[in-house]
């Protein structure tokens, strides 16, 4: 049995076996509550990427002719492990990327939901046909798969997102390659142990590929590489769709956010200050789904009162290790991450925007911690209202109405998703109808859609038009043919 979570040095997994990587080159991984150094992350180049394409190649065909019955029985094997592991790897995502236990379990859980969701394959992959085009003339409509398949992953998600690629490429009939974040890539590592443990899934249909900017240009020129799924920020995946159209392959290429949350005048309070506490705080503010602008509607004096009321609710949150129950904001990722979040804030302040709940704590025990933090900005246009500071840090803005919230929101270059709370079904709807963004909540924080539905934005938010996860999966893995017979 392969012991990849255990070594020191992070070894690749290719064509069933745990290999070194074929560089010297390592970047260190460190818990982000302690600052405790986890493992070595091989920092793998062409060699290894080149291997593990070769061995996906080779069993690709011999996988595409197992039947779609069989092969969603081999993803339902991968959902047992799972399962029966979740308790392990909801505390590995903890220790690797820092988010709170809680948390962790909820991505294990919404990974293992993809897993279920991909193996309906035999009716999602299943055709169209039309008889009687002409005499004796039918047409068909087939899916095959695209062949070998990357994904590349962010830092946020560690094993939630590779499962929305990995089972619904393979029960298409695909070969893969991961390349997960180099940041905390082991719960990646442990999933391929369990994966190496599944009979159904024959070696070399799933593969691991350590690394960072080397490994990933290795899989944009590697012609073995028919189509790429990316998630990571807006820069990167943009880098990703236009390299990987220039090198003719398929690309989903999803981005980052800046996700507002509006309050309107007729909001219950009570239910909405938990949800945006959650939404802007938790995983400490770490998730493209977070609300990081907060748009008051309103007149002034209820504007007041909701600033009041999230003041007081993001007051009482607890920063502190993951792994301790009592916490609500977790340790960023790294402290460098901390310090690009706090220096967004200093800017903030120097540019006369007022700090109203201050978190800054100086990084605390391992350099990573910044405490829930609000800052109230006048201009729309501030940094803290239009980039992804990707921290615990709250923008609060005012609108006086509706469509200023809307002419606001739909102002930004992201439409990851968005949230209105109301008690007003009229503005929902108007909401609905006209916000420029792909995942909506209504009276919700983080508007998460069941794997069972598309994941993905509009704008810079998503690169390419098929989302993660749902029928869009299905189509981004297989290639349609259509026959057109007389017999
Ligand atoms: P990132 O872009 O830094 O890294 C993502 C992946 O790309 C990693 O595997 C990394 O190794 C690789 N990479 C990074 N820079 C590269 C470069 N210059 N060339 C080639 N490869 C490169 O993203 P991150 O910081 O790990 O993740 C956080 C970002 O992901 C946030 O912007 C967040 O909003 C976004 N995100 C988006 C979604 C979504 O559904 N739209 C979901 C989760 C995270």
């Amino acid at each position: 049995m392969a012991t990849a979570t255990e070594a020191r040095t992070l070894q690749n997994y290719i064509g069933g076996e745990w290999v070194d990587a074929a560089v010297d080159s390592t970047l260190e991984d460190r818990d982000p509550a302690t600052g405790e150094l986890s493992a070595q992350v091989p920092l793998s180049g062409g060699e290894d990427v080149d291997q593990a394409v070769r061995r996906a190649s080779e069993v690709q065909p011999a996988w595409r002719a197992v039947p779609p019955q069989d092969r969603a029985r081999a993803v339902m094997r991968l959902r047992d492990a799972l399962v029966e592991h979740r308790d392990e790897l909801a505390a590995l995502v903890t220790a690797d990327m820092g988010k709170t236990i809680a948390d962790a379990f909820g991505e294990v859980g919404r990974g293992i939901e993809s897993v279920e969701a991909a193996a309906a394959i035999p009716h999602l992959l299943k055709g169209e046909n039309l008889e009687g085009v002409a005499k004796g003339l039918d047409v068909e409509l087939v899916r095959q798969p695209v062949g070998v398949v990357a994904a590349i992953t962010p830092f946020n998600f560690p094993a939630m997102i590779p499962l929305w690629f990995l089972p619904y490429a393979i029960a298409c009939g695909n070969s893969f390659i991961l390349k997960p974040s180099e940041r905390d890539p082991r719960p990646s590592a442990r999933m391929m142990e369990l994966i190496d443990g599944i009979e159904e899934i024959p070696d070399g249909v799933v593969n691991l590929v350590h690394g960072g900017r080397d490994a990933v240009e290795a899989i944009l020129e590697h012609r073995g590489v028919d189509a790429i799924s990316f998630v990571g920020q807006a820069s990167t995946a943009r880098l990703i769709a236009t390299r990987g159209a220039e090198t003719g392959k398929r690309v989903q290429a999803l981005g980052g956010a800046k996700n507002s949350l509006v309050v309107m005048p007729d909001a219950d309070l009570d239910q909405a200050v938990p949800a945006i506490m959650g939404s802007a705080f938790g995983a400490a503010g770490q998730r493209c789904l977070a609300g990081s602008v907060l748009v008051a509607v309103g007149d002034r004096a209820r504007q007041d009162e909701v600033r009041e009321a999230l003041v007081a609710a993001a007051g009482d949150l607890v920063t502190g290790h993951g792994a301790a129950e009592e916490t609500d904001v977790c340790p960023m990722v790294a402290p460098e991450a901390r310090e690009r979040a706090e220096a967004a804030v200093a800017g903030a302040e120097s540019a006369g925007d007022e700090i109203v709940l201050d978190g800054r704590i100086g990084g605390g025990e391992s350099g990573a911690f910044l405490g829930a933090t609000i800052v109230e900005t006048s201009d729309p246009e501030s940094e803290l209202a239009r980039e992804e500071i990707f921290g615990p840090v709250l923008a609060f803005i005012r609108a006086q109405g509706l469509d200023e919230a809307l002419e606001f929101t739909n102002g930004s270059r992201y439409g990851n998703a968005g949230s209105i709370f109301t008690t007003s079904g009229k503005a929902a709807r108007e909401y609905r109808y006209g916000v420029e963004a792909g995942m909506l909540g209504v009276n919700v924080g983080v508007p998460a859609p069941v794997a069972w539905f598309p994941f993905a934005g509009w704008k810079d938010s998503c690169d390419g038009d098929l989302h993660a996860n749902g029928v869009d999966a299905v189509d981004f893995y297989t290639r349609k043919k259509v026959v057109t017979a007389r017999w």
